[in-house]
């Protein structure tokens, strides 16, 4: 009889923010956690690396502190669309930090709370039979666990993969830059979203007087335009803003980043039992810059629940409800902005109502998360809160 695989009490799968939240909270709880990460050391992640200000309470309550990581600020929101540039203060104060830097120190943080964390282990497939769950990781070791947190992010483990969400046509490319230093003062303390031809993204400091430049386009748009590079020539056509902004910059890489597909809209459904946290339990368009505080809140959620003894379904359920409202919104808008009406109709609407940016940033995020935990640890739904 071939001997059973090593058993783990908690299995967290994947070692970005949401993994790294989830095992911190089991550890603290003083559960016993172990995490695997699919790569050996930090590493570069397609992602606006913009932290919204719950994101960064969030990361605070964990012990990171983005500030002092390096993390440049950011107090106003800029949207540059053909010719035209508005501007706004953002209604909160947020940071911008790479992910190689700041998924680093969470994972940190997780171990030095006692989880047992794996880096270069690959998961390669999950069953489950009864009670337990079976993993096999690529390098042919087996372990079997009580609990399983998903956390594999953007990337779908094979045999659990999500639904393809509401807007799944889009591909998504991160770049750091070096710009001339008269194009980094002008960027300073600004994140700076624009428009183009059936995508949009987002350009700011990052620590180190670092520019990321990270966008999403129609996979239809970018076989016409022939791939990267004649994709950078015509955005740069047709955005006379982010043209300057470019003009005698370095890459930090030779190539950018690249992600596909991405699920915008993505609510999980049923949970099966499985522990799904971050981009494996929702997927928010990239302009609202709060897939980071998702995930965060989602694990520390889904920690808390579990802790209190609640089941997959029913966090699953309050998640969807938390989680409803700036979904749809974040989507119906992201489906507009691709749209050449809606680039269009952009800056001169912001122009007219310059609260409007303000409005959309305030309602594509979840509502108090702190608060929403609480409901959700005493049975309270938002729906019958408000
Ligand atoms: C174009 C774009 C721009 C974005 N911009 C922003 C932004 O500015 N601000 C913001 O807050 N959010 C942004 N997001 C969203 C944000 O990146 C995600 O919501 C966030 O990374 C989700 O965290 P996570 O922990 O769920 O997953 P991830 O950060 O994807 O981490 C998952 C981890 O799991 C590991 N892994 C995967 N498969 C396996 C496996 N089989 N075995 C072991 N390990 C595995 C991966 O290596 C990875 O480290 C953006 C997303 C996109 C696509």
């Amino acid at each position: 009889m071939s001997a059973l695989p090593a058993a783990v009490e908690n299995l967290v799968i994947g070692g970005g923010p949401a993994g790294a939240m989830a095992a911190m909270r089991l550890a603290e709880a003083g559960r016993s956690v172990t995490l695997i990460e699919k790569e050996h050391g930090p590493h570069d992640k397609v992602c606006g690396e913009f932290l919204s200000r719950e994101a960064v309470a969030y990361l605070h309550q964990a012990g990171v502190s983005p500030a002092h990581l390096g993390a440049a600020a950011i107090r106003m929101v800029r949207l540059a669309s053909g010719r035209r540039v508005v501007e706004t203060a953002l209604p909160f104060r947020a940071l911008s930090l790479s992910r190689r830097v700041l998924d680093a120190a969470l994972l940190e943080r997780a171990a030095s709370q006692g989880c047992d964390v794996k880096r270069g282990a690959c998961v390669a497939s999950l069953t489950r039979d009864d009670d337990t769950w079976f993993v096999h990781l690529g390098n042919g070791e087996k372990l079997r666990a009580r609990t399983v947190f998903l956390a594999c992010g953007k990337h779908d483990l094979h045999g659990w993969n999500r639904a393809g969400g509401v807007q799944g046509d889009l591909i998504g490319f991160k770049l750091h830059w070096r710009l001339m230093r008269s194009q980094t003062d002008a960027l300073r303390e600004a994140m700076e979203l624009f428009l183009f031809s059936g995508g949009y993204g987002g350009l700011s400091l990052i620590e180190e007087d670092r520019a990321n430049l990270c966008l999403v386009v129609r996979r239809a748009v970018l076989r016409v335009v022939g791939g990267w590079n004649g994709l950078l020539a015509a955005i740069a056509a047709e955005n006379r803003h982010l043209r300057q902004r470019l003009q005698g910059a370095e890459t930090t890489w030779a190539r950018p980043l690249a992600i596909s597909p991405i699920p915008y809209g993505y609510l999980a459904e049923r949970a099966g039992g499985l522990w799904r946290v971050g981009d494996q339990a929702a997927v928010i368009p990239s302009f609202t810059g709060d897939g980071m505080s998702i995930a965060l809140h989602s694990a520390a959620l889904a920690a808390q629940m579990y802790l209190s003894g609640k089941g997959t379904e029913e966090y699953s359920r309050t998640l969807r409800t938390q989680l409803g409202r700036p979904m749809r919104l974040a989507t119906w808008l992201s489906q507009a902005m691709v749209t050449a009406g809606g680039r269009r109709a952009a800056p001169p609407l912001l122009s007219l109502l310059p609260r409007a940016m303000q409005w959309i940033a305030a309602a594509t995020r979840i509502p108090d998360q702190a608060l929403l935990i609480r409901m959700a640890h005493h049975g309270t739904s938002l729906t019958s809160a408000e």
